[in-house]
C-alpha cells in the first residue's frame, strides 16, 4: 500500500512538472522533431551521384570557399580540385577549361 502512495505521489508530481513545464517539454519535443526530420531528409542524398555530394559537402562544412579558375564558381576548398597551391578547380572539366 506503501509503495501505491508513492507512486502516487510520485505520478502526480510528474503531471505538475509536466504541467508547468508544458511550453519548455513542447519545445524540446519540436526540437527533437526537427531534428529527427533532417536526419531522414539528409539519408536519401548520400546515394545521388557525385557532383550533388559536392553541393552537400558545400553546405555542411566549414572549410573556406575558394574560386574556380575555369567558371568561377565559388566553392567549397574541400570539394575542389587543387592544381598546385593556389589554383583550383570545381571539375575535370574546368580545369582543362583554364588550362587550354
Ligand atoms: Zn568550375
Amino acid at each position: 500500500m506503501k509503495l501505491l502512495i508513492i507512486l502516487l505521489i510520485l505520478l502526480a508530481v510528474m503531471a505538475l512538472i509536466a504541467f508547468r513545464y508544458r511550453k519548455q517539454i513542447q519545445t524540446a519535443l519540436y526540437v527533437w522533431r526537427m531534428f529527427r526530420q533532417m536526419r531522414q531528409f539528409n539519408k536519401p542524398q548520400a546515394a545521388q551521384p557525385k557532383e550533388k555530394q559536392i553541393d552537400k559537402n558545400e553546405k555542411s562544412s566549414n572549410a573556406p570557399l575558394v574560386r574556380c579558375g575555369g567558371c568561377g564558381k565559388w566553392t567549397n576548398e574541400t570539394a575542389m580540385l587543387k592544381l598546385g597551391s593556389k589554383s583550383f578547380y570545381c571539375s575535370a572539366n574546368c580545369m582543362e577549361k583554364a588550362v587550354r
